[in-house]
């Protein structure tokens, strides 16, 4: 009788999950389990939490829909709080468990995670799916990938290849295993969010992907993608995308759809190429790993040194200069914020008020409802030029950032009620 566990981590669905197929395929009783990690980053100098507020509403949301999901299937979905190896080495014990199946994360403490397991004796079968195209399809080894995004996504092109396919969502599930109902599970508490912009879980992930298709806005992204306000002006995919409420696979796989009914366009192209940017991100970390969480990232650059009455006021939308602080506080109040923007504040931290980027990828995670490892680190690496970019930081001027994308100051009057006056 195989019993195993299956590990939900940034893989909140049912739909294209091809590590929680495997698992049931190959279990006669399969126990779904989500783990809510304690630890913050309290011993750092910037002192950030983990997640913050909007970000726990948004999981709390997704978790929700998975567990209706899994129940409609004769299953359940268990919560657990603790380290992830610990609470896991206990469960396999208890319920005498072959193995372990989970999604593959490439970043340092998720790799750690699954070492500390396998070290304790357990079978730990970790697929890699959470990037729009395959692995095994790539024109190099991850290993020997080319540096700059450019050559990558040329290499990529050149192949002619799109996306891996998804896979078909389970229709039937291995039952729990008979101790279940003597686990100790973790009740979520109620977290409120200021933020209702959106709605965590695959359900509202496919609800959002298909009214942005029908209501055909991809036509018009490439134009609108810089702007600031609104919902429509990008795709709004990243906080589903990065609880793994919907897979890259699957919206690649959408908007081609899309292009053989209504044709392609520079929208749809760029989208694919925004998309291939987070593949991108991911890719290097099989390269370069945990160099990309050094100080210094891969270059020899000085770090600023940590300022904590500067950092609070970058975080709290206090510095003095309107657009920053009109984007941190949208960052504060509803955990999103545009890519443009995102951008701005990375490089006024950076160069402006010359702060520890470190410090400013943990502000960043703690807010973002779509924080994603791989994009956060990489695009922060990026603007401070100690990534893979041999060409250096990315500086962005304020004032031609205002000038050009809020000349007459109606986003940093949305923001900043002190404005108006
Ligand atoms: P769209 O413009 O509609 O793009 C479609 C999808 O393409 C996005 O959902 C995202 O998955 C991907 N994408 C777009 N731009 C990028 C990019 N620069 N890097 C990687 N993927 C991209 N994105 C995250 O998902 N999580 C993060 O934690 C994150 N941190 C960032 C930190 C900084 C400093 C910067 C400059 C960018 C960061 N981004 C991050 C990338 C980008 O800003 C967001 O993906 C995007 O704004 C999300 O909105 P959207 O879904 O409407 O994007």
């Amino acid at each position: 009788m195989a019993v195993l566990i299956y590990w939900f981590r940034q893989d909140l669905r049912l739909s294209d999950n091809p590590a929680f197929v495997q698992a049931c395929l190959h279990s006669d009783c399969l126990l779904p389990v989500y783990i809510h990690q304690t630890q913050d980053r309290l011993s750092d100098p910037w002192e950030t939490k983990r997640a913050g507020q909007h970000r726990l509403s948004f999981l709390k949301a997704s978790l929700k829909d998975l567990k209706i999901q899994l129940q409609s299937l004769g299953s359940d979905l268990l919560e657990f709080e603790g380290k992830p190896e610990d609470v896991l080495i206990e469960l396999a014990k208890t319920l005498a468990a072959k193995a372990i199946y989970c999604e593959k994360i490439q970043a340092p403490e998720e790799i750690i995670q699954v070492l500390k397991l396998q070290k304790s004796g357990i079978k730990v079968e970790s697929i890699w799916q959470s990037s729009m195209l395959d692995t095994e399809t790539l024109p190099f080894e991850l290993k020997a990938m080319p540096d700059m995004f450019t050559q990558f996504r040329q290499a990529v092109e050149k192949q002619k290849l799109k996306f891996a396919h998804p896979v078909a969502t389970p229709q039937s599930m291995p039952p729990l295993p008979s101790q279940t109902a003597s686990l100790a599970v973790k009740q979520i508490d109620s977290i409120e969010s200021a933020s209702n912009l959106f709605q965590g879980g695959e359900s509202h992930g496919m609800a959002h992907l298909n009214q942005y298709l029908q209501r055909r806005l991809p036509d018009t992204y490439k134009e609108t993608r810089n702007q600031l306000m609104g919902m429509d002006y990008s795709s709004k995919f990243s906080p589903w995308l990065a609880n793994g409420c919907i897979s890259a696979r699957l919206i690649a796989s959408n908007i081609e759809a899309y292009e053989r009914q209504y044709g392609a366009n520079d929208g749809t192209y760029w989208l694919w190429f925004e998309l291939m940017w987070r593949d991108y991100f991911r890719f290097i970390h099989f390269k370069y790993g945990s160099r990309l969480y050094q100080a210094k990232g891969l270059s020899n650059l000085p770090v600023n040194p940590f300022d904590a009455s500067k950092f609070r006021q970058w975080c709290t939308g206090n510095t003095g200069e309107a657009l920053v602080d009109a984007a941190m506080r949208e960052l504060q109040v509803t955990g999103y914020l545009s890519n443009r923007m995102r951008q701005v504040v990375a490089s006024y931290w950076i160069y402006d008020m010359q702060g520890d980027w470190r410090a400013g990828a943990a502000w960043f995670e703690s807010q973002l409802i779509d924080y994603d490892v791989y994009s956060n680190q990489g695009n922060w690496l990026y603007i401070a030029g100690s990534g893979t970019d041999p060409r250096g930081g990315r500086r962005f001027n304020v004032a031609k950032q205002t000038q050009d994308h809020d000349p007459e100051g109606i986003y940093r009057r949305l923001w900043i009620k002190a404005y108006e006056q």
